[in-house]
């Protein structure tokens, strides 16, 4: 079972396409459908974009659970102009949005917004919300970075996704039973790799599709094939599957390490 913790749909730049280009709902729940993805985490990149609002936000989430039902968990891509427009996060009385997905390189969260980040954790919190942050290998997206929060509201389940640097997010994973991580936009070759480390059931599948068309020129379902053929490959499929289920579910409680 194939489960991705890591799509998008919206506004992303494209190799030959002068304005970015809208990956809608439908295309996107398209593709997925056609390689057999079970379940998927999605979130819009919409947020990025300065004239859309909280309510079309909320309007195209609609969309998307209804061409794709309950096969889709859909983030809130929260950025920091769409946080200042709605400061009590009322857009969660939506029903529409089972987590929040942050970016400190787009909003500086873990530094210059640090309170702001608390408030958006206590939230996710009360209400059980799993958090997805991207990670890299700089020290503002690093995952010993992220760790302090993570270690702080240890109730709360993230997501550090990418994966990256993978030894030092072997070693977070270990310490922090509360942060799960994901394989998105990791170079295909690196993927043998993970076969050497512990990820304690909390390593997910994830691609960031459709993001490849923005420094590539290929088709992203054949890209999208290759990426769940050569995960399989690793023979993670399943503990991938059970990661995936277990941070989504807020009834589940959180792993020990064992
Ligand atoms: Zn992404």
């Amino acid at each position: 079972m194939i489960c991705d913790a890591h799509v998008h749909i919206g506004y992303y730049l494209r190799i030959g396409c002068r304005q970015p280009y809208y990956y809608s709902p439908k295309r996107i729940e398209g593709i997925l459908k056609r390689c057999g993805v079970s379940s998927y985490v999605v979130s819009s990149t919409c947020a990025q974009i300065k004239s859309i609002s909280i309510n079309e936000i909320v309007r195209e989430a609609r969309e998307i659970r209804h061409v794709a039902g309950s096969k889709a968990h859909i983030f809130f891509w929260l950025s920091g102009r769409l946080y200042d427009d709605d400061n009590n996060m009322q857009w969660l009385k939506s029903g529409m949005f089972d987590g929040i997905k942050l970016h400190n390189g787009e909003t500086p969260w873990t530094t210059k917004r640090q309170a702001d980040l608390r408030y958006i954790l206590t939230k996710a919190k009360e209400m059980s919300l799993p958090v997805m942050i991207h990670s890299g290998e700089d020290e503002e997206h690093s995952p010993s970075r992220l760790a302090v929060f993570a270690r702080e509201f240890s109730n709360v389940r993230f997501n550090f996704a990418h994966c990256r640097p993978m030894d030092e997010m072997a070693e977070i994973i270990s310490s922090c039973p509360n942060v799960w991580t994901d394989t998105a936009y990791m170079p295909l070759s690196y993927f043998k790799r993970l076969c050497h480390y512990n990820w304690h059931n909390r390593l997910m599948f994830g691609t960031d599709l459709p993001v490849w068309q923005a420094h590539e020129d290929i088709g992203i379902q054949k890209r999208y094939s290759e990426y769940i053929a050569t995960f399989k490959e690793t023979g993670l499929e399943s503990s991938s599957a059970l990661a995936f289920s277990n941070f989504i579910n807020p009834l589940d409680t959180i792993h020990d390490l064992a």
